[in-house]
């Protein structure tokens, strides 16, 4: 079969050949998974990997990515290490795979040194398929002495966006995941794969990781089931559109807002209007976080307040609907958050509430903070400057007068129609300004400011 891959002297893409290994790879989902097909992207995936080439996958949350690394680790006498900077992620994944019969392990702190000992014995002897631990990890002696000791035949790495030393998500842990396979006995096929990378950034997340001409596989990042719309609107008003909304929108939720005053507040007007929801962020106690995701998982609270904290490694498909209550500060990490919505493929929405203050703030924080870990002058400048490029292109999305699914289509990189016909903008029904009697409590006031129309109905 016909693939590409990135020459990494040239940066360019290049067409190559690969052994096709649906045969042998289409039983191995059916009896794992019971699965009677592939997703798109996934033996694309499976056969570079069984082809021995490394892999750099860019495939949107809930597109079956831990498939595409699972399959390969089931052949037998092989051994596979994941590492993914989640880990309650890890943990929902070692349980079902376990559940399916599969041997594997998450080798973290929430468990002994005594039996960490145990795990890596285990492993060496060869009675562990799949191993899971988190970057921090890895070049901890411990773990080094670990894996000097056994064959790594497939390193698969989560989240791989998070080597980008000026990405919103760097993670210094990742920058040493190339050292770590360095001192390996035995260099491992090396997969990665992330759900968010525009076009330059690919490139980078390879070299970062030091991937050797590595196969591209990319599904695309259109979710046709999400309806986007983008509200302008001032925050004062803003808490009445949420409510309004959580009012008339059933299932589940999330209130994606900026501050932890934000979370809380919402959440508790939410309450006093009986949704029931709560609040999530950061600085609460694990206990705490862990019964609000489980609850979340089981329809109670049915809205979530959170910060950007809540839904890394959150596992449920149904939410039916998220507002980002004032933008992101880049369209990668919005296009995270509002992905959230919808993994069922069931009709799903998402609205960002913004107005132009939202992004001076942004542009003040920034300001001092994006590339402060970095000690190279020049290179915190840089830091800074992409940071600013980032936040203005989440204000281009916005802003447009166009459609959304496009602006969001084209920024990653893919092909798009100019109008998708399932966003605000195309959506005349949505821009008129009258308000069906008795919803205009829940609506909300909107600034008429330059003459333009501003006003805004739930839609
Ligand atoms: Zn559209």
């Amino acid at each position: 079969m016909m693939a590409v891959y990135l020459d990494m002297e040239t940066g360019t893409e290049r067409e190559c050949q690969l052994v096709d290994y649906s045969r042998f790879a289409l039983p191995q989902l059916e009896r794992t998974y019971g699965y009677h097909e592939f997703r798109p992207g996934q033996l694309e995936a499976v056969n570079a990997i069984v082809n021995g080439r490394d892999l750099l996958a860019v495939m949107p949350t809930g597109s079956g990515k831990s498939v595409c690394y699972q399959l390969p680790a089931l052949r037998p006498g092989t051994f596979t290490l994941v590492v993914s900077p989640l880990r309650a992620l890890m943990r929902d994944q070692v349980h079902a795979l376990r559940s399916r019969g599969v041997h594997a392990a998450l080798a973290d702190s929430g468990i002994t040194p005594g039996d960490r000992q145990r795990i890596y014995q285990e492993a060496i002897e060869g009675g562990l398929q799949l191993l899971y631990a988190a970057p921090e990890r890895l070049l901890s002696h411990e773990f080094l002495e670990f894996a000097r000791r056994i064959r790594i035949d497939l390193l698969a790495v989560d989240e791989a966006h998070c080597v980008l030393q000026w990405g919103f998500d760097f993670r210094p842990s990742y920058m040493r995941i190339s050292r770590f396979i360095s001192l390996l006995p035995h260099r491992p096929v090396i997969a990665a794969f992330t759900a968010t990378a525009s076009p330059p950034q690919i490139p980078k997340i390879a070299e970062g990781l030091d991937l050797v001409q590595p196969i591209r596989v990319s599904t695309g990042f259109d979710r046709p089931n999400i309806r986007f719309d983008s509200v302008h609107i001032a925050p004062k008003a803003r808490s009445n559109y949420i409510l309004g909304w959580a009012e008339h929108h059933k299932g589940s939720g999330i209130v994606y807002c900026n501050t932890i005053k934000g979370c809380d507040r919402i959440a508790e007007r939410l309450s006093d209007i009986d949704v029931d929801a709560s609040a999530f962020y950061a600085p609460m106690s694990d206990e705490r976080k862990a019964k609000i995701q489980d609850g979340f998982l089981k329809g109670s609270p049915r809205v979530i307040c959170a910060t950007t904290a809540f839904g890394m490694g959150v596992d449920k498909p149904d939410v039916r609907w998220v507002i980002n209550n004032g933008p992101c500060e880049s369209l990668e990490a919005f296009y995270q958050e509002a992905g959230r919505a919808g993994r069922d493929g069931k009709p799903s929405r998402n609205v960002v509430l913004w107005n132009d203050r939202d992004f001076d703030d942004w542009h003040f924080r920034l300001k001092g903070n994006a590339g402060s870990a970095i000690e190279d002058p020049q290179a915190r400048g840089r830091a800074e400057q992409e940071a600013f490029d980032r936040l203005e292109s989440m204000h281009g999305y916005c802003r447009t007068r166009s459609c959304l699914r496009h602006a969001i289509l084209s920024y990653f990189g893919d092909q798009a129609p100019e109008t998708c016909g399932n966003c605000r903008k195309n959506r005349k029904t949505d821009t008129v300004t009258k308000t069906p009697a008795g919803k205009r409590k829940n609506g909300t006031a909107e600034p008429k400011k330059n003459g333009k129309k501003n006003g805004e109905t739930i839609p």
